[in-house]
Formats: structure tokens, C-alpha cells, sequence
């Protein structure tokens, strides 16, 4: 639903948003709401809640564990992260939306009227509801005693900014750090290209996370996982590293489970798009050795896979 309500107009999304709302609190009385279970990754000094949404996107609860102050990343549904600011006993102070699409920026001006006004709404995008903080690339801000640095990665849309977070020892910063990357990377994929080019989403993936640490905690905005692996399985059957993904995604999903994280490590060893100047999935495309052709080429290819 969520993939077919960001094509609509925001007036009919947000009748279908109400029927949707209406239908979601079925699942209080017992019915299965979501498409996966919650479920939390605790990285000592942060913690970071998933919270399913919709029916296949993510939300994340952001908590610094020491001061208890907490982000959410693409509040679409506030009364689940409402739900889940009570049950972990956090105050809410910031709301980090990557992008303007309905089921991400959708339920900023909501969650925002719920809790008085008192949050501070970052986004790198005019259209972006309830914002009060626009951001660019290389701007930083806090969350308690966590870092974040906001990465501009225009491509899926023109104002696209994933969130890059540390903590920090002293002067030593600590492992693992996170990035929540919105439409831009997702497991196995990327989104596409609605308002940029396939040098800029090369920009975006090579240029820019492609550099963080191998061991930074990969959280995207949907889980595509296992689709997004048929497709880097299509593209490079030899690799293993999908092989081993694939089957491991499978027994998560049957589970109910999230997919999420990955590492960007992990990104670069079976992510067809991550792997652009790999000469197997240059082969694939067959264009010679131009990653960002490669880039076009495969991208296209995935939009009617
Ligand atoms: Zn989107």
C-alpha cells in the first residue's frame, strides 16, 4: 500500500491514510497489524527501537542511553511511536525525516500536534510537513550525547538526507556507528530515481556512504530485503555473499522479523548497486567499464524486474 499511495495525490492518501488508521487499530484487538515484529538493537550507549509501519516501511526510535533523550526517523505512524516513547520510558525531542514521500514525512504534523509542538522536525526538503530545522550536508546536531551528521544524498528525491550517528569516548569514537538511509540505500538495493540521475544516486552510494566505516549498522526506510536479493542474485549469480543472505533473509521473514540492520561492509560485498565498479556487475550490464552507466543500466533493469 505504501508503494502505491506515494504516487497518489496527498488529498486521496490522506483518505486512504484514515481508512488504513482505522483498519491498524484492528490489530490492538488482536488482529496482525504490521508486517513485522518490534524489536530492538541495543548498541551499549544507544539503542535503536525498530518500529514497523504501513506495510512494509520502517521507523526507528533513536534513544541516548545516558540522558534518555530520543529521535524518531520517518514517524509515518505517530501512535506507535507514541506507544513506544511510554513503553520505554524516553523524551522525545527530535523527529529525523530523510525524505517528503507520504509514508516517510506523513505523520510529522501528527505526531508533532500530539505532543504540543515541543519537537524539533529536521529534513532536508520544503515539502517536508511540521519542519522546523532544514538541513544540508555536513550539518550537525545531537541527540543527548549522540552525534549526527546529516549526508545529502539527492537522487530518489532532490532532498534527500540520510543521518549518520557516532558516539563518541574522549576523543575516541566508539563502534558501531549507524546511518539511517531512508529511500536512498536500502538492504541489497536502492530506491529509485524519481527526481535525480543515476550520477547522483552513484554520488550518494559510492561517493558518500560507501566511505563510512565497513561496520556502521545499515537502517533503511522499507524492507525490500528479499526482493531486492532476487534481483542482486539475477545480476551476479556467482556470489556467495547473496547466496548466504538469501537464505539467512528467509528465516528472518518467516520468523516475522526484520531484516534490518545490515553493515555497509555488507552492502559492498551483495549490493548490485553498492558494487557498480565490480567488473561482474559491470559484465552484467554490458557498457564497458562505466560504473555510473552500470549504475543507469541496472537500476532501469530493476524498475520492471
Ligand atoms: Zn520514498
Amino acid at each position: 500500500m505504501a508503494s502505491l499511495m506515494r504516487y497518489l495525490p496527498n488529498s486521496l492518501s490522506n483518505k486512504l491514510t484514515a481508512t488504513y488508521f482505522k483498519l491498524s487499530t484492528l490489530s490492538q484487538l488482536g488482529f496482525r497489524g504490521t508486517h513485522s515484529s518490534q524489536s530492538t538493537i541495543d548498541l551499549d550507549k544507544m539503542k535503536i527501537h525498530i518500529l514497523p509501519a504501513l506495510t512494509d516501511n520502517y521507523m526507528y526510535l533513536i534513544v541516548d542511553e545516558k540522558t534518555k533523550q530520543a529521535a524518531v526517523v520517518d514517524p509515518v505512524a505517530p501512535e506507535t511511536v507514541l506507544q513506544a516513547v511510554n513503553a520505554h520510558g524516553v523524551n522525545l525531542t527530535k523527529v529525523l525525516t530523510t525524505h517528503h514521500h507520504w509514508d516517510h514525512a506523513g505523520g510529522n504534523e501528527d505526531l508533532v500536534k500530539k505532543c504540543k509542538n515541543s519537537l524539533d522536525v529536521f529534513g532536508g526538503d520544503d515539502r517536508i510537513g511540521a519542519m522546523t530545522t532544514k538541513v544540508k550536508h555536513g550539518d550537525k546536531f545531537k541527540i543527548g550525547d549522540i552525534d549526527v551528521e546529516c549526508i545529502f544524498t539527492p537522487c530518489h528525491t532532490s532532498g534527500h538526507i540520510c543521518y549518520y550517528l557516532t558516539t563518541t569516548s574522549g576523543s575516541e569514537v566508539e563502534t558501531p556507528p549507524v546511518v539511517f538511509t531512508g529511500d536512498t540505500l536500502f538492504i541489497a538495493g536502492c530506491g529509485r530515481f524519481f527526481e535525480g540521475t543515476a550520477d547522483e544516486m552513484y554520488s550518494a552510494l559510492i561517493e558518500k556512504l560507501s566511505k563510512l566505516p565497513d561496520e556502521t549498522r545499515v537502517f533503511c526506510g522499507h524492507e525490500y530485503t528479499q526482493q531486492n536479493l532476487r534481483f542482486a542474485k539475477f545480476v551476479e549469480s556467482e556470489n556467495a555473499d547473496i547466496d548466504a543472505k538469501i537464505e539467512w533473509a528467509a528465516r528472518m521473514r518467516g520468523k516475522g522479523e526484520p531484516t534490518v540492520p545490515s553493515t555497509i561492509g555488507e552492502e559492498k560485498r551483495i549490493n548490485p548497486f553498492m558494487r557498480v565498479n565490480e567488473a561482474a556487475v559491470q559484465s552484467h550490464a554490458n557498457c564497458g567499464q562505466d560504473p555510473r552507466k552500470t549504475m543507469q543500466i541496472i537500476r532501469k533493469e530493476k524498475d520492471s524486474f
